[in-house]
């Protein structure tokens, strides 16, 4: 690796846009190069040979431990490693963030220095964004402040989305530069995202292919509705306490609706045998549809459920979002590309379910970790059958796993990945996004043929390793969405990753800010990313300025709503400095004179910004500390964190966010005592999910087509809903039966696959009528008269059909699943939604199985994939919730 060469091109990338600032005299700046352009791609180039002869290095574990063992290549990799860290050490100075890469064999301190190059590099790209707006005549510094709810229009649109050189007109080359009046496709939404504090449960409400059927809370909303004693009580609570009541299984709210389904999923033989490869079309000779309607997509789910295979991929954004959204789904058969608008159609795409949970039809990904839990949060979609090209690269131990790397090996495509982080919310799509979203699933089903019948070649013949693959990819489909929860020890994660010593008062305001982002990040549905970003966070609570205008001189650029809410920022802060410092940690911060604490490491200012140098002996908790070491990035002395854990553990628990304590509600008239007023929070802060599938006097609700009798969907799913209702009875009447003919659980597993799909084929017959409905209500005159009549059904009757179908399950009634232990509700502490400090460690915590679980699965020597999620701002802000994603390598 030439680091000479890295730094070259990482500096050309960024110094790029000042040159669009000079417009004219691009020439002088890269010279020997035609244009910026040219010296774009040149860089780019070099880039990629840097990261393939990365790649190459002897992998992390046995490999390297290997080869480490010779000398020679323990020197060399210790004079590389300096090289490198003297290279990137040049670039951060260059962009004036201080550092030196010191200290190199520190292998603790790794992670504290990846944490600083993505804080430089989010300070360099926040950089090039701004000169980016400047060029495009957007002085960002003069931003209007908007109402709250409402975003100004600017989007970042960064270097990455830039179209390379050679296709010509500039126009072109800043085509997506232009996209920035993008509308909050969440005001679209018929159901409102639920950012609320609570675990996410599925949305699933109908289940297709179904061996187990559909726990009652997410069918049964007759009987919630003849529960006159939870009149008074919101739905999802009433939920909640009509489940305690009747003794159902909480765990059922929060497992996954297709555990039982993947756990005696079998793998048929032809799964297992040697594939004839088919080759993929040409995409120029391949249909490519577009669907944002609902018929369009009754007719792909039809014509999936025919297949044997289809391709599957998502694309997703994350800045503008609280918990990210769904933008596309690409689906590519042997013949057909389709691409789905999941904005547009985010409601409705859970009818796909059909074609996506049948065990008979393969589900192609590559790299599903991500997209299995965007499924389920988003579209309420599963997968059962899948394979991930991804594992299989892995298990046939390729030179990269990157779907590029597959792309190129199997069918010499070039691909171009300048797309993947575009803001795929820009309607209408440009054709180029849609050409690029296309070549992601189009050549899959043939890769997956390759790859089976490699793996089948690598192992002589024998299924072992195949089978491997298979197992891999169920359980990533057994993957469940997680979403983040705020607890009053979250900040304490995210401040140990900065391993920075903050005294009791800076920690104060850390938590602080931390609370004041989460709240507002949820509220306003944006990232935490969006609404402060980690290192200015981290900023503002080491420096603690006495002024609004020093938390506004602690970024830059200034995000919008800290613009919005420098005051009350500025309370916080205040709040934090009125935090007595304990007498230990003075003296600790004395003895630390040997050591200094560390101030900020890097500068996260640009070149013009010179008040950290100047300014930081006159801040307040700096007094007492020794001047900064000039350039100690990775200084050699690790900051002592005991002392300062064992001080501020004793402190959390007396720290208190009044900050939300909404003013409403302290100067109540009725003044509820505290106890009645956090049962109201707690209460308030319930936000049911299926709060569209009940009956409301709420506007979005009554707005929701699911219940406009006039609309499509109406039609469709209260057909669906016909079976699952059946099902649901029957379900009922059998748990009775039950216990009393015990023998009737023991009847076989292979025996209740073989009657559900049968009761599946069955059910499918009633698919073509959903369908004709679904084409015919377009026809105008037809629709009303039918649409009438169904709506005057109350208690529709179910078909013979129907009723047959939804038989099937229990009269094969699978034994019960082995012993779970659910989580005892009883036990918890629901204080923690009320921003009390639980006190019981037990508390179910979602981030940490989450956290768990991913621990689990990780493969080895994937920790470098990570990284690539966090090269961004945005992505830093997710990761603070321990939403780190392991995106696959493209
Ligand atoms: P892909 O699997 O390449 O289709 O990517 C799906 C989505 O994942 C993209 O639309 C991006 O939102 C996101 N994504 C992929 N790779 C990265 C990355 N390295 N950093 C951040 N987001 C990513
Ligand atoms: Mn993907
Ligand atoms: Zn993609």
């Amino acid at each position: 690796m030439d680091s000479s060469k890295r730094k070259d091109s990482s500096n050309t990338v960024f110094a790029d846009p000042n040159s669009e600032n000079n417009d004219e005299e691009k020439e002088d700046l890269c010279p020997g190069f035609k244009d910026a352009d040219a010296f774009v791609k040149y860089g780019l180039g070099a880039v990629l040979s840097a990261t393939k002869a990365s790649a190459s290095l002897p992998q992390t574990g046995d490999e390297y431990d290997f080869y480490r063992s010779f000398p020679g290549f323990q020197e060399f990799c210790e004079r590389q490693g300096d090289k490198l860290l003297q290279g990137m050490s040049q670039i951060m100075q260059h962009h004036g963030c201080r550092s030196h890469m010191r200290d190199r064999n520190k292998l603790t301190g790794l992670e504290e220095r990846f944490d600083l190059v993505v804080d430089s590099n989010d300070v360099i790209l926040e950089r090039v964004g701004i000169l980016l707006d400047e060029a495009d005549g957007v002085n960002r510094s003069q931003q209007p402040v908007l109402p709250a709810g409402f975003q100004a229009p600017k989007i970042v649109v960064s270097s990455w989305n830039r179209k390379g050189s050679g296709s010509g007109s500039r126009s072109e080359t800043f085509r997506l530069l232009h996209a920035k009046n993008i509308v909050r496709p969440q005001l679209k939404f018929r159901e409102k995202v639920d950012n609320s504090n609570t675990p996410f449960v599925p949305k699933i409400f109908i289940k297709p292919n179904a061996v187990k059927p559909l726990p009652s809370y997410f069918t049964n909303k007759q009987i919630r509705k003849e529960r006159p004693e939870d009149l008074d009580v919101p739905a999802a609570l009433a939920d909640f306490i009509h489940q305690q009541r009747t003794q159902e299984h909480v765990e059922d709210m929060f497992s996954h609706p297709y555990q039982y389904e993947l756990d005696h999923f079998t793998l048929t033989e032809s799964l297992l045998s040697k594939p004839q490869p088919l080759m993929y079309k040409p995409l120029d000779e391949t249909k490519c549809s577009f669907i944002e309607t609902l018929e369009d997509l009754v007719a792909l789910n039809e014509k999936l459920c025919k297949l044997s295979e289809f391709a599957v991929d998502l694309e997703h954004h994350s800045y503008r979002s609280f918990l990210g959204l769904t933008c596309l789904m690409q689906i590519s058969t042997r013949d057909e590309d389709f691409i789905i608008d999941t904005i547009e159609l985010r409601g409705e795409l859970y009818i796909l379910n059909e074609a996506f949970t049948d065990p008979a039809i393969v589900k192609i990904f590559h790299g599903a970790d991500s997209d299995m839990e965007w499924l389920q949060r988003d579209l309420g979609l599963y997968v059962v059958n899948l394979f991930d090209t991804h594992q299989a690269s892995r298990a046939l131990n390729l030179a990269r796993h990157s779907l590029d790397h597959l792309l190129k090996h199997y069918c010499t495509v070039e691909s171009d990945k300048r797309y993947q982080l575009a803001d795929w919310r820009i309607r209408p799509l440009p054709e180029e996004m849609v050409q690029y979203a296309r070549s992601d699933t189009h050549f899959l089903p043939y890769i997956y043929d390759c790859v089976r019948e490699q793996l089948l070649d690598f192992n002589h013949g024998q299924p072992g390793l195949l089978q491997c693959v298979w197992n891999k990819s169920k359980d990533i489909s057994l993957k469940k969405y997680v979403k983040p929860i705020f607890t009053e020890e979250s900040y304490l994660e995210l401040q140990r990753k900065q391993k920075r010593s903050f005294n009791t008062q800076q920690l104060t305001a850390f938590r602080l800010l931390f609370a004041w982002r989460d709240k507002l990040a949820r509220q306003e549905d944006e990232s935490t990313g969006f609404v402060l970003p980690t290192h200015m966070m981290n900023k503002i609570s080491e420096e603690m300025p006495k002024e609004p205008q020093g938390i506004i001189a602690c970024c830059n650029p200034v995000p919008p709503l800290v613009r919005q809410q420098v005051n009350e920022l500025h309370l916080l802060v205040q709040q934090a400095r009125e935090m007595p410092l304990l007498k230990a940690e003075i003296a600790a911060q004395k003895k630390k004179g040997l050591t200094p604490i560390k101030k900020a490491d890097v500068t996260l200012f640009g070149p013009h910004d010179t008040s950290r140098v100047s300014e930081s002996d006159l801040h307040n908790c700096s007094t007492d500390e020794m001047p900064i070491k000039q350039g100690m990035l990775f200084a050699e002395d690790e900051p002592k964190m005991d002392v300062d854990e064992e001080n501020t553990s004793g402190l959390v628990a007396k720290a208190k966010i009044t900050q939300f304590e909404e003013p409403e509600t302290q100067n109540d008239p009725e003044s509820l005592p505290v106890g009645q007023m956090k049962a109201r929070r707690i209460i308030e802060s319930f936000e049911n999910p299926f709060r569209m599938y009940l009956p409301s006097n709420n506007v979005h609700i009554s707005k929701n087509a699911k219940f406009d009798p006039s609309s499509k969907i109406f039609e469709i799913s209260k057909r669906w809903k016909l079976q699952s209702i059946e099902q649901q009875q029957k379900e009922l009447d059998a748990k009775k039966k039950a216990k009393e003919e015990k023998k009737e659980l023991s009847k076989k597993v292979a025996d209740e696959r073989k009657k559900a799909k049968q009761s599946y084929q069955e059910s499918l017959q009633n698919v073509p009528t959903v369908r004709e409905q679904a084409a015919e209500s377009v026809k105008p005159g037809t629709k009303r008269e039918r649409v009438a009549s169904d709506v005057g059904e109350s208690t529709p009757k179910p078909s013979k059909k129907l009723l047959k179908s939804a038989e099937k399950p229990e009269k094969t009634e699978p034994p019960p699943p082995e012993p779970f232990k659910p989580f005892d509700y009883r036990k918890s502490d629901l204080k923690v939604f009320a921003g009390n400090k639980p006190t019981d460690n037990t508390q179910f915590d979602p981030n940490r199985q989450s956290n768990d679980f991913r621990k689990k699965k990780k493969p080895k020597g994937q920790k470098s994939n990570s990284g690539g999620g966090k090269s961004m701002s945005y992505m830093a802000g997710k990761s603070d919730r321990g939403f780190k994603h392991n995106w696959p390598k493209r």
